[in-house]
């Protein structure tokens, strides 16, 4: 970085042999690695105001000394110090243990400063440190380090202390002074010392704005360079059609498309047809009419002349896609075909004839669509749905298949902007933030299970009004037997209740898929108005006439998943219910199911679960590709991400940006962390 990470700490005064071995013990060798090593909290000694603090919270306050000390020993060594002390217009108890010697320091009417614990509620602080003297405002925070071993935190408050006194001058500063100003952050070195040695709060926060800038900005530059590369480096295929087919084609759907879904068409086109090839993140919640999208995007590729492929994660799924695009496509003479696991023998080899042969047009399907047998004659356009359920691994599989088709990746699970723009930070994201005209909000209950009854008789009474009802029984794996048996249960529970009534279909992910489909047409006909499943069918699934959705255990799933299973009702114009039927134990997981019943916003939902789990936890650990800050909080400094995000993209396509002088710094980063060499981010 600077000459800094080229000095020993060893230049550091009192850092002899065994120290230096300590520290690099640490992974700290050099001036700069120790300037670097940041408190990870800090020892406030400020004075505040006693309404202030929390129970059990540690304070420091100034006051005067109302009542003579009392001693009081319990055997040879033990001892408590007790005095009254008038803090403002409090007046509160100390206790001091096992100091009997303060007592003959404290006189009365003396002004004092004292820090300890404060308990609230007996309105007594229980002493650890004092100063015989008015408060005095130096050093009121200190900062406290990780360290290891005989290492002690003191030692680091001043060898760190050393170092910025001795070497402070030198650090250097990535971040030029045009942008320094524009956002009125400290210079690195300033904002060292402040976030070492802070005065007070208000150097805190300068310091911490200028890390959390400074994070942000060198993270962004990365992705952001990232995708140009990929752009220039991948180029894709310039597709050409005619706008106006494209209007023809939507005029013929029976409703005009939303205000959203018009700009995303329009993004995505405007893409398709540009040399570089396509790279998107298309967002939409549940229902907001991603699938229509798709099928114009698809059928732009074909007026190119070119295939189009949706793959979608399960069969059911790929066969309603099929059902729906058909329905659109085949009017303007698109050949829609179906690709999965099931379709097998002579048919399979038939479609894989028509595919490499061109006939179909585009191809839907399951992950079987990215297997070697599939041959396109010329493919076009990839797009996947419901995207996060599939692998980084198979996203790259699919960007690989051959001619380098322009991808788009859609997802109904609305991804937190914040985490949009660092995950996916390499790709372009088209957000449909609004939903088809009419659609009713669906009403949201949350109870406990021994509202069963209730809940029934409520079902029964949709149900007479021709409508038909979900049942969802938690299942965390497919294969896990307990939970397929709770399903099971369920369904022998309401089959006996509803019995001579209505039909109660079962649905779980261990039928096989043509009982699956047997029991999805079933429910889709009306001939069974109760489904009992697991969340298999939590996504894509479509039966409007359905207005009940009644989850058991809901708890147990995460507020995306949640949503994702309430959007199976409100698809037709009759007003739909969610129960919720809920016991939680935590806190957290009553307020998870209040929010479920506050909103219908998927991304409010989202950003809320991002708060509520945290960025690691969002995707599953593994492979979220969340990235970690030493300072920045993506959720809590999400401003700040944005403005980095949008300085970044601006930069790495100015050209000032890669000649001139004062972005050298930021360029030598880049250059490091391999970006530039075509190396990828993981
Ligand atoms: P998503 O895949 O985003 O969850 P879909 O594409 O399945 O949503 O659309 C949900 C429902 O809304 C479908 O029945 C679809 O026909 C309908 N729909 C889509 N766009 C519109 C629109 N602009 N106006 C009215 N209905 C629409
Ligand atoms: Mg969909």
């Amino acid at each position: 970085m600077d000459k800094l990470s080229d000095l020993s700490v060893a230049s550091i005064k009192g850092i002899g042999e065994e120290t230096e071995q300590a520290l690099q013990d640490m992974g700290i060798t050099t001036i700069h690695d120790l300037i670097e090593h940041f408190p990870y909290r800090y020892e406030d000694y400020q004075l505040k105001d006693l309404a202030e603090v929390k129970h059990e919270e540690r304070v420091t306050v100034e006051g005067k000394i109302h009542s003579v000390p009392t001693l009081t020993y319990f055997g040879k060594k033990k001892s408590r110090l007790t005095f009254r002390l008038l803090v403002g217009r409090y007046l509160i108890t100390v206790v001091c243990f096992n100091r009997p010697y303060y007592k003959s320091k404290l006189s009365l009417d003396e002004t004092i400063t004292v820090t300890g614990k404060w308990d609230q509620h007996r309105q007594t602080i229980t002493l650890q440190e004092i100063q015989f003297s008015p408060f005095q405002r130096q050093q009121t925070i200190e900062p406290v380090y990780a360290t290891k071993g005989d290492l002690t935190v003191k030692a680091f408050r001043r060898f760190i202390s050393l170092a910025l006194n001795q070497y402070g001058e030198q650090v250097e500063d990535m971040i030029p002074p045009s942008l320094r100003d524009r956002y009125k952050l400290l210079s690195r070195k300033d904002a060292l010392k402040m976030i070492h040695l802070p005065r007070d709060h208000s150097d805190l926060k300068q310091a911490r704005r200028r890390f959390v800038y400074e994070e942000f900005l060198l993270f962004q530059l990365k992705m952001q360079a990232l995708r140009k590369l990929e752009r220039e480096q991948s180029p894709g295929i310039s597709q050409t059609f005619d706008s106006s087919s494209l209007v023809d084609f939507t005029n013929l759907l029976p409703f005009p498309l939303t205000g959203a879904q018009k700009r995303v068409v329009n993004e995505i086109t405007i893409d398709m047809k540009s040399p570089y090839r396509m790279n998107r993140l298309l967002q939409g919640d549940v229902g907001s009419g991603k699938t229509v999208v798709a099928a114009i995007a698809l059928y732009a590729t074909v007026l190119s002349g070119r295939q189009g492929a949706l793959m979608v994660p399960t069969e059911i799924l790929a066969e309603q896609h099929l059902e729906s695009l058909q329905n659109m496509l085949e009017k303007v003479d698109v050949k829609v075909g179906l690709l999965t696991g099931s379709v097998k023998g002579k048919t399979r080899k038939e479609v894989l004839r028509q595919v490499q042969a061109g006939e179909i047009h585009v191809l839907v399907g399951t992950h079987a669509l990215i297997q070697d047998e599939v041959q396109f004659h010329n493919l076009g356009l990839v797009i996947t749905d419901e995207q996060h359920r599939f692998g980084v691994g198979q996203r790259r599989v699919l960007r690989e298949k051959g001619g380098n088709p322009d991808v788009l990746f859609m997802t109904a699970t609305p991804i937190p902007r914040t985490l949009a723009i660092t995950v996916f930070g390499e790709m372009d994201v088209s957000i449909i933030d609004e939903m088809p005209a009419g659609r009713k909000m669906i009403e949201t209950y949350w109870v406990k299970h021994d509202m069963l009854e209730r809940i029934l008789q409520f079902v029964d009474k949709e149900l007479s009004l021709g409508r038909q009802a979900y049942v969802i029984c938690p299942l965390i794996e497919e294969s896990d037997k307990l939970d397929v048996q709770n399903a099971i249960d369920v369904h022998s529970t309401l089959t006996h209740y509803f019995h001579g009534k209505w039909k109660v279909g079962l649905m779980h992910g261990r039928l096989t898929p043509d009982e699956k489909e047997q029991v999805m047409k079933e429910f889709s006909a009306n001939d069974v108005q109760v489904l009992v499943s697991t969340t298999v069918v939590e996504v894509g699934v479509n039966v409007p006439n359905a207005t009940v959705m009644v989850i058991y255990d809901a708890e147990r799933f995460g507020l995306s998943q949640l949503h994702q299973l309430r959007g199976r009702v409100g698809r037709g114009s009759e007003q739909s219910y969610c129960v919720l039927m809920a016991d939680p134990k935590s806190e957290v997981g009553k307020e998870r199911m209040t929010i479920m019943t506050e909103t219908n916003d998927g991304f409010v939902l989202s950003e809320r679960d991002l708060e509520l789990r945290g960025p690691g936890d969002f995707f599953g650990k593994k492979q979220s590709g969340v990235p970690e800050f030493k300072v920045a909080d993506m959720v809590h400094d999400y401003r700040a991400l944005e403005v980095a995000r949008d300085d970044a993209t601006k930069l790495v396509n100015s050209t000032i940006f890669w000649e001139d002088e004062e972005y050298s710094q930021l360029r030598l980063h880049l250059e490091k962390t391999g970006v530039l060499s075509g190396e990828k981010l993981d």
